[in-house]
Formats: C-alpha cells, structure tokens, sequence
C-alpha cells in the first residue's frame, strides 16, 4: 500500500501493527473499522491517522487479490472501463510571463494529455494586496484571465484545463473570478474558498457555470457528507490513498453519485498509490479524470518493476489484470530514493 503525507504516518502504522498480526487479512472492511475505532482517541476523525489506515487497507486488498488470484478492482465489484484517463498538474514556480505559460502548455498537451491542470493563486501574488485576507484585486483578476486566455489560444477548445486556487478566496472574489473565467469552459475551478464550510462552498457554485471542484483535503464519508449533500461542489475530488481507502473511496463516490456529482481523484502520490487510486476509478460509475502530478520526475515509473513502460501512455493508465494491485516494487530503485535517515521495510540503505 502508500500511506502517505503527514508528518506521524509511519508512527500509526508502527502502533497498529501488533494490533494486525495475527488476524485474517482477508476480513477488510471489519479490519479498516477496528484500526479507525482503536485509533479514535487519537483522532481518525481525519489527517495522519486516517492516511496510515487507508495505506494499511490498500495493502489488505493487495493481499486479498493475490489470495484470490484477482484484481483489486474484481474486489470493489468489478469495472466499468479498463482504461483511466489520467489529467497533467503542471504548475511550475518558473511561469512568470505568459510566453512560458503557453510552452510549459503546450509541453504538456505534447506529452499526450488532454487534460491538464495549472495552479491559479500563484499567477499574480505581486498585485495582490494582502496575502491573507483572502481578497482579489481587479488587477489580480485581470491578470488570471489573461493568463488563462493565452494558455486556452494555445491547447484549443478542447484540451480540457482545470485552474486551482488552494482554498485562497473569500466568497464573493471566489465568484467574482468564477465568472471571470466562465468564457474558457474550464474543466473546474479548484478549492475557491477553504475547505472548511461547505454552505460558503455552495454560494459559490450557484453562483456560476464554471464548474466548481473540492475535496482533497477531506476525509471518509462523513467528511464528504455535508459537502455534497450541501450542493458544495459540482465535481468532488477525494484523494482515495488518503481520504479512507479503496472501500471508503468507493462509498464517498456512491454517496455523490445519489446527487450526480462527478468523481475527479486528487493524487500525488508514487506508483502503487496512483494505480491503488486507478483501480477505484475503474469500479466507480461517475469516474471523471484522475490527477498526476509527477511528469517531471525521471524516475517516477521506475519505482515500479513492470513490463509495460511506461505506466501513463498518451494521458491513460490501462489497469493490467494481474491479481492484487498488479504492481511489485523495484527494490533496486527505490532504495536509491529512500529519505535519509529512514529505513526500507526496517533495513539500512
Ligand atoms: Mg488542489
């Protein structure tokens, strides 16, 4: 599995070992459940907790699936498609003028992909007043939408572009832009205003046509619940590997499925996370796009011993049908990346 992201997540693995060995791996979801209600004092209402619980679970369904000699996604009911369309993030710090926002754009659209997403909020900090009051200047929205007028004049109308502003504004500069930004047909608009409230989140999506998407920063089904039952967003965006699992991302998808809410993973995570996340996306009906974030790392497919290569083809990723998650560890490569001062599997690089 990859549990992932959070300062104490290889703690709360380490704590909850004693607590697995011995059981049936086979019993999931009775597991997942004992693992969340044993760690309920320290908090698997979200964060680092429910992370290292999710990457657990995802390494259980690898295990169940080898058992059976069956794909993970065989295991979450079966699937819908066997390719996953796979969207670009392709912010870089070095963007400043606009001639190298529409190479760094059509870069991307080069390597294969009709979809792709560039961070918003980081497109004009100079012109904006305050870094924390949560306010847009006219200039600053002026800005964005030059900006984004030039990359859609570059990619045409239908390479796909989604913006992200990391839960930066406030509701009336969030829709403000929303609207701004309405004659490019954006894929979405990305976290707006904090991830927090989900009734702000919902004045904002009545109040455009820009299609609205949030979620990466929430936890299980009840974290999602207001969010989707609230009308907060148009499209919702888990992070499977660490919003709950697999079984939990598969009912957050149900669950905004009932109101027809698209699903669009958010994913940064190495190979065994991104294709633990690409088999829920193949047993979810509403699966939109799912997010990869590391073009620009060289060894990224490596991680992985396979004999497909690379793993993401022309912007998709084809599940293999091999059993569990279908991937095995390149231990060569990954002890060459292993962060100082920390072990592989309990031993010494
Ligand atoms: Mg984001």
């Amino acid at each position: 599995g990859e549990a992932y992201w959070g300062l104490g997540v290889t703690d709360v693995v380490e704590k909850l070992k004693p607590r697995l060995v011995g059981e049936d791996p086979m019993e999931v979801d009775r597991l997942w459940t004992r693992m969340m209600r044993l760690m309920s004092g320290p908090g698997s209402i979200a964060g680092t907790t429910v992370a290292a619980i999710s990457g657990i679970e995802i390494a259980l369904l690898d295990l169940v699936g080898k058992h059976l000699k069956t794909p993970v996604y065989q295991l979450l009911g079966g699937k819908f498609r066997n390719r996953i369309r796979i969207y670009a993030d392709s912010h870089a710090e070095s963007l400043r003028d606009i001639d190298a926002w529409q190479e760094r754009a059509l870069q991307v659209r080069e390597r294969g992909f009709d979809a792709i997403k560039f961070d918003l909020d980081t497109i004009a900090p100079e012109l904006q007043l305050d870094n924390y009051n949560r306010t847009l200047t006219n200039r600053a929205i002026r800005r964005m939408v030059e900006i984004v007028r030039a990359v859609r004049e570059v990619l045409g109308p239908d390479v796909e572009l989604a913006l992200d502003c990391h839960w930066s504004y406030n509701v009336t500069d969030a829709i403000r832009l929303a609207q701004a930004l309405e004659p490019f047909y954006l894929l979405w608009l990305e976290d707006p205003t904090p991830p927090e409230n989900a009734e702000a989140m919902a004045q904002v999506c009545a109040a455009t046509s820009t299609p609205i998407c949030t979620g990466e920063n929430l936890y299980t089904r009840h974290g999602f619940r207001p969010l989707i039952e609230k009308g907060g967003c148009h499209i919702i965006q888990p992070d499977i590997p660490r919003c709950g699992g697999l079984l939990e991302s598969k009912r957050i998808a149900d669950l905004a499925d009932i109101y027809y809410i698209p699903f669009a993973a958010h994913n940064v995570c190495s190979p065994v996370g991104t294709v633990a996340s690409a088999h829920v996306c193949a047993a979810i009906r509403t699966f939109l796009v799912l997010e990869f974030h590391s073009q620009d790392i060289p060894w990224w497919d490596a991680v992985v011993a396979r004999e497909d290569d690379p793993l993401i083809k022309n912007g998709y990723l084809t599940l293999s049908d091999k059993p569990g998650l279908g991937v095995e560890l390149n231990d060569e490569v990954c002890r060459q990346h292993v962060q100082a001062g920390t072990l592989y599997f309990g031993e010494a690089v």
